[in-house]
């Protein structure tokens, strides 16, 4: 029997389902590229599993995606023969979303429609967008491999609930029937379609067919006529991989329509870098550098990273073995003519091949962003303010290109006491007192509190520029930072600060006289803060407090003693 059930969306998805109606209005065309990326996908997916088992192709390995149209039914059909999806699958990807992030993102949305829609592109809109055309969408999958009895379809009008029942269908892959509204008539078109699919999705390379026009002069052909012109299907998109052709091939459009599928976002790029590589080993990356943070930039699970090809031939996407963590704002793919086709995620954890390639591209962004800062400031300051933060933790995580990184992070600083870091080591160095030796830098809770440490005051006094460093992150990076074009970093909170050659004798003298002559009140201070502290000391850093804490030479910063506290150590 069927066993039709009537399922209920999870609450997440009706609650994108509202905001995407209301904030894709403007935007309606995205829903073919959408379900068209999902055909794809699923044709990539059925590509990869095919080379372990071939009988999952079931005699059938011309992979192909179909569009058309019924004027008379108001249907638009997207079909594809890949994976399919069994029963399970479809009820838990066509009903909730399972991806991590969710809650926080729907918590991001503010209600104004412009920002909203830009949130959600980001997000990625998916199979739901097909409700922003369509009243209702029905769904005919199969998974391959199975027998045609596990057919399954859903079916829904978008409000709240779908249903689920089982179906005969000898056809393996998945076709998406969306049924418009009046409203909606301008899509029911092939020429409208076909111009979509030529702006979007030209770049997929599997061939997305649609019926041959049937030639004009035939304006009375006879039934049987009409039926053998139906049979016949004209691939529209250029299906040459984007990235295999060679770059003076490409325009800038090509390249952001790519990036809008391989990284999910509704925006353009800011900048990518192409690269084929010959020699060795052989290779072809497509890299690119986002204008906005992902949604997900700080969870745990980012949803998308590097593509991994082989041959053309999709492996899988991964967001570690491809670019480190502190890059992984980057996306795009990576096509090897040398890896095995076969490759399993366990031969790819320590792969050499994929760490080379993973070098170079790390050394290729950095070389970018290096090029950014020094010929368009305006834009890196722009790259910096929405992915600094990531990138600064590579100073800890990525020993080898240490300085590298250290070299483009920005600061703010006693000078520039702009909340907006744009200080950079290079500026601080050039700006050094004559005797001046370190690179001093202040932590805190807050910019404000950095700005206004009692620590600061002898630096002020002296002109000496300190770094105001308010991010949690900031201590963790800069104790694995040490030095910089060869001179120490030094916390001005930390120990009997030696300020060596900065140092003003006559005060140096004066504080020890005072030492002296205050024995007796040091040692009852010490007395008193027994429990507290470890020593009293008279000092020439303040000018103005008349007394600061500050913590021991080889001991954490107070900021990391926060952090491990905050931790439980
Ligand atoms: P995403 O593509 O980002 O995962 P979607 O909302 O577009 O999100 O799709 C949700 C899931 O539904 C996909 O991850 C896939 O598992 C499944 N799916 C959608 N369309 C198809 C299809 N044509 N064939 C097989 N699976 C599909
Ligand atoms: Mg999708």
């Amino acid at each position: 029997d069927a066993h039709k059930e009537t399922l209920e969306f999870q609450a997440e998805v009706q609650q994108l389902l509202h905001l995407m109606i209301h904030s894709l209005y403007s935007n309606k065309d995205i829903f073919l590229r959408e379900l068209i990326s999902n055909a794809s996908d699923a044709i990539d997916k059925l590509r990869f599993q095919s080379l372990q088992d071939e009988s999952l192709l079931e005699g059938e390995g011309d992979l192909r995606i179909r569009v058309s149209v019924d004027k008379d039914a108001r249907t638009i059909t997207v079909a594809d023969n890949g994976i399919g999806m069994t029963r399970d699958e479809v009820a838990e990807n066509l009903g909730t979303i399972a991806r991590s992030g969710t809650k926080a993102f729907l918590e991001q949305l503010t209600g104004d429609q412009q920002k909203d829609a830009k949130l959600i592109g980001q997000f990625g809109v998916g199979f739901y967008s097909a409700f922003v055309v369509a009243e209702h969408v029905t769904v005919h999958t199969r998974k391959a491999g199975l027998g045609a009895e596990h057919g399954v379809r859903w079916s829904s009008d978008g409000k709240g609930a779908y249903t689920l029942e089982s179906e005969e269908n000898p056809e393996r892959g998945t076709r998406v029937v969306l049924t418009l509204p009046e409203s909606q008539s301008e899509y029911l078109d092939d020429w409208r379609l076909k111009g979509i699919i030529r702006r979007y999705s030209d770049h997929i390379d599997v061939p997305i067919q649609m019926p041959a026009q049937a030639e004009d002069k035939d304006e009375q052909e006879d039934e049987a006529e009409k039926a053998e012109a139906a049979e016949t299907w004209e691939t529209v998109n250029n299906t040459n991989a984007l990235w295999t052709r060679p770059k003076s091939e490409i325009s800038d459009d090509d390249y952001k329509a790519f990036y809008k599928h391989v990284a999910h976002d509704f925006d353009d790029p800011m900048v990518w870098l192409h690269n084929h590589v010959e020699g060795r080993q052989s290779y072809t990356s497509l890299l690119y550098i986002p204008k906005n943070p992902p949604f997900d930039l700080y969870e745990r699970e980012p949803a998308h990273g590097i593509k991994l090809y082989v041959r053309r031939v999709f492996i899988m996407e991964d967001t570690e073995k491809l670019m480190p963590r502190y890059l992984r704002f980057v996306r795009g793919l990576v096509d090897s003519d040398d890896l095995p086709l076969n490759v399993s995620r366990e031969l790819l954890q320590h792969n050499p091949l994929l760490d080379k390639i993973r070098s170079a591209s790390v050394k290729r962004i950095l070389d970018r962003l290096e090029k950014m800062a020094k010929n368009e400031p305006e834009q890196y300051a722009e790259f910096y303010g929405n992915f600094g933060k990531v990138l600064k933790e590579g100073v800890a995580e990525d020993f080898a290109n240490r300085e590298r990184i250290a070299r483009l992070l920005r600061f703010s600083t006693t000078q520039d006491e702009d909340e907006t870091p744009a200080v950079s080591l290079d500026d601080y160095i050039g700006r050094m007192k004559e005797g001046q030796e370190a690179i001093y830098y202040v932590t805190a809770e807050s910019f404000n509190a950095a700005r206004n440490s009692p620590h600061l005051e002898v630096f002020r006094k002296k002109g000496v520029e300190v770094l105001l460093l308010p991010d949690p992150v900031d201590e963790w990076v800069i104790t694995h930072l040490n030095e910089y074009d060869g001179k120490p970093l030094k916390s001005v909170a930390k120990g009997g600060l030696d300020l060596g050659d900065l140092e003003d004798q006559e005060e140096k003298k004066a504080a020890e006289e005072a030492t002296e002559s205050h024995k007796d009140l040091l040692e009852k201070l010490k007395g008193a803060l027994e429990d507290k502290v470890s020593e009293v000391r008279v000092s020439t850093r303040l000018t103005d407090s008349p007394a600061c804490l500050v913590v021991g030479e080889y001991d954490f910063g107070m900021g990391m003693q926060r952090l491990l506290k905050a931790a439980g150590h």
